[in-house]
């Protein structure tokens, strides 16, 4: 019962696929290299590099693998980039996916797990934010997801197809066996940003905004931990394949940190007082937003096990070390 896993050389993905091989799975990784790593994919996993939105590829290698089950995390996923090139994201987050969904239901694959995101909520009325609230997303980021979420849910009613849609908050960390991590080397994330201001690589990091309305002043996030995540993906595939209905679920641990907090978390953790800068908001942050994630508890029988800041942001200095020793090395 071989895996198909887009974007399986990636952040996440890669993460995934670590999940699913140690699980006992046949794992196929589709992925582009655009911004994954070769060196991010274990042997025991077969690595094609090609786009998910290049029908003739896909179809071939869903029917010559044998593929039951596509978990679909390739996606450009810069919201400032997409407010500069919304069509690049149409084509990419959007066009391409029905392509995959399109040889997805020629080959017969039932099972479908996708890379949703917070972001198709916009602003939040309430917090813990859930599944039901309204959808508002407010970049072409998420509403190239959006439209995913809307396609799937379609498909699954013509074509059988079953699904879940997991909408993913700020995803941090790295394996704790410390075999993979984020490795863009243009990450904009808070916890990779102060983690490499920490070890010197930057002079200094910036804090988008302190006249927000919340404790102190800057903004609310949930970070989840990266394997937490692609345990949620395991337990949604087991779902479907236990005859289960398809899903949306958030994917977060129901509590907020502000960014000032997260910094201080990472000076502490590191032992490095480095320089912080106030600077202004950044265009397109909601103020909070924090999971509510009691769907993927009862629906999925999800709970997580690395909820704990200082864990997260240890394993992502470890990470950001072992990248520093692989560029000295090479
Ligand atoms: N942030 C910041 N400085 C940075 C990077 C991020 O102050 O160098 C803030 C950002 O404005 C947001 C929060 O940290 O309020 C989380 O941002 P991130 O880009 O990590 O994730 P997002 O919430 O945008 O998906």
């Amino acid at each position: 019962m071989t895996v198909l896993v887009t974007g399986g050389a990636g952040y996440i993905g890669s993460h995934m696929v670590l999940e699913l091989l140690d699980a006992g799975e046949k794992v196929v990784v589709l992925d582009n290299l655009s911004t994954g790593r070769r060196a991010s994919v274990p042997p025991q996993a077969e690595l094609i590099v090609g786009d998910f939105g290049d029908e003739p590829l896909v179809r071939d290698l869903l029917s010559s693998r044998g593929v039951k089950a596509i978990i679909h995390f390739a996606a450009k996923i810069i919201v400032p980039e997409s407010v500069a090139d919304p069509l690049g994201y149409y084509l990419n987050n959007t066009a391409s996916a029905r392509s995959l969904l399109a040889c997805a239901v020629e080959q017969g694959v039932k099972h479908f797990i996708f890379s949703s995101t917070a972001a198709v909520y916009g602003e939040p009325e309430m917090n813990p934010v859930t599944e039901g609230e309204s959808l508002k997303p407010v970049s072409p980021y998420g509403r190239s997801k959006l439209m995913v979420e809307w396609m799937l849910e379609d498909v699954s009613r013509a074509h059988g197809l079953r699904y879940v849609a997991l909408r993913y908050f700020n995803v941090a960390g790295a394996d704790p066996k410390g075999r993979t991590g984020q490795s863009s080397p243009n990450a904009t994330h808070l916890i990779k940003v102060a983690v490499q201001a920490a070890l010197g690589m930057r002079p200094s990091m910036e804090v988008f905004g302190v006249d927000y309305p919340t404790p102190d002043g800057s903004c609310l996030r949930d970070y989840i931990q990266v394997t937490d995540l692609a345990r949620a993906h395991m337990a949604a595939l087991n779902h479907l394949r236990a005859g289960g209905e398809s899903l949306t679920c958030n994917c977060g641990y129901k509590r907020g940190y502000s960014v000032l907090e997260v910094i201080e978390t990472v000076k502490r953790v590191s032992g490095v007082d480095f320089d912080v800068k106030i600077s202004g908001r950044r265009a397109g942050d909601p103020a909070a937003i924090v999971a509510a994630n009691e769907r993927a508890r009862e629906k999925l029988g999800w709970a997580p096990i690395h909820d704990n800041l200082e864990e997260i942001v240890r394993q992502a200095l470890a990470w950001e070390k072992t990248l520093l020793a692989e560029k000295a090395a090479s």
